[in-house]
């Protein structure tokens, strides 16, 4: 791995700085409330993309630059360096597009792929469900062949952006008779149909950001499976791989300017000096030096063998379980302030608890690290 950038990664680097301050985010929307927020990152996502920066890692034939992996990294970097927030339609971009171009039809890439840049048309995943999450394989939602469309009974649950989603990457149960990892398909399924209803999920933090989806009789053109029916799982696979490498390095991102945050509210209260602060603080900083780099080590093996490995899972499992230290002793620091409903401190706090569940749980990121990436054998669980 070389850190050492070329030319054109700094002048990369360069021009998208000067755009983004030159346009700046502007802070979100100050209690606003869940539509507001999300409609200040919809607007947000429309003027990158009219600055062509919506997402540089697509290929510039999908309307995007073409961007190497580092140059994409950096697109990362100073989008957080820039306090800008995420763009809206994050799964769209970073999970739903890559899928469509490795698995997708050229007649599917052309009609979805431009509207998820333009932020048009908001993409969800549509992958959990009651009895399904961390084993997705046991999913129960079906979907039936009817003529030239399939007709879907289940239900979702934890479906982010649902409420404002287009579409919903979903993955059903084609054929309950075939092995459970061979009966799947993958569809791209239209959320503003009748026999669709989104119900909101409000979480501790007091927004609603995921939701209950419920599927009874909503219908799906078959020209609307991605990848060909029964082959849902291996479609899946590309879905999150492609969340825990890319959101993982956006994340880690984010991470470091909390802490710098943090770190400055230290130095202003004097607690630098204090022993007890500076050395968790030095802990702190290491451990999100350790993520950045193996962060960068994950997009080094994706160049190398042109697709994310599993090495993502354990800048995921890394990042969720920093961030929650640096949310905790964030109280310690900022003083009941930050204990208090509604400020910024207390928001992360809360928040960050969810981390470790979202986009596959610690303990089952450790399993995959464990077996893929270090090659142990794997746990034999007595009957
Ligand atoms: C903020 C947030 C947003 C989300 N957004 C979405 C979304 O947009 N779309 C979507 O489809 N899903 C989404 N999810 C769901 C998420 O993917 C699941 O919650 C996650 O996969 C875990 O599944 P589960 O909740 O059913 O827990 P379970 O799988 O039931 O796990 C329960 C506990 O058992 C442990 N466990 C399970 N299996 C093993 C094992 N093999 N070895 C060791 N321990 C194990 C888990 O670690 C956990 O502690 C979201 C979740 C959160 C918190």
């Amino acid at each position: 791995m070389d850190l050492t950038f070329s030319g054109q990664e700094r002048a990369f680097r360069e021009e998208l700085r000067r755009w983004l301050a030159a346009n700046p985010s502007g802070p979100a929307p100050a209690g606003g409330s869940d539509d507001e927020d999300f409609r200040w990152r919809r607007a947000w996502q429309r003027r990158l993309y009219d600055g062509g920066w919506a997402a540089p890692h697509w290929p510039t034939e999908f309307g995007g630059r073409g961007a190497s992996l580092t140059e994409s990294a950096i697109y990362f970097e100073e989008l957080g360096r820039a306090r800008a927030p995420l763009p809206a339609n994050v799964l769209g971009l970073l999970m739903g597009g890559p899928t469509l171009m490795q698995w997708g039809t050229r007649e599917q890439q052309d009609r979805l792929l431009p509207p998820i840049l333009s932020a048009e048309e908001i993409w969800c995943q549509g992958f959990s469900e009651p009895d399904a999450g961390s084993d997705l394989a046991a999913l129960k939602t079906r979907a039936r062949h009817d003529g030239d469309e399939w007709v879907v009974t289940g239900q979702k649950v934890w479906t982010s952006a649902a409420q404002h989603s287009k579409w919903c990457m979903l993955v059903a149960r084609t054929d309950p008779d075939a092995p459970r990892h061979h009966g799947l398909t993958y569809f791209v399924m239209d959320m503003d149909q009748p026999g669709v209803r989104v119900r909101p999920l409000r979480q501790i933090t007091g927004e609603a950001e995921f939701n209950e989806l419920f599927m009874d009789g909503a219908r799906i053109p078959g020209e609307l499976v991605i990848g060909g029916v029964g082959n849902g799982w291996k479609v899946a696979l590309t879905t999150l791989m492609n969340e825990r490498a890319g959101l993982g390095f956006a994340l880690q991102v984010r991470l470091r300017h909390l802490l710098d945050d943090l770190v400055a509210v230290a130095a202003e209260r004097g607690l630098l000096e204090d022993a007890y602060y500076a050395d968790r603080l030095a802990d702190l900083h290491a451990r999100t030096e350790a993520i950045r780099l193996l962060a960068w080590r994950g997009l080094s093996a994706t160049e190398r063998y042109g697709q994310p490995g599993p090495e993502g899972s354990l800048v995921k499992w890394l990042w969720s379980d920093i961030n929650q230290r640096v949310t905790q002793l964030a109280p310690e620091i900022v003083g009941a302030e930050a204990l208090t409903a509604g400020t910024r401190w207390s928001y992360e706090l809360l928040r960050a608890r969810g981390n470790s569940i979202e986009g596959g749980t610690t303990e089952v990121l450790k399993n995959i690290v464990a077996e893929r990436v270090l090659g142990l054998p794997r746990l034999k669980v007595a009957a």
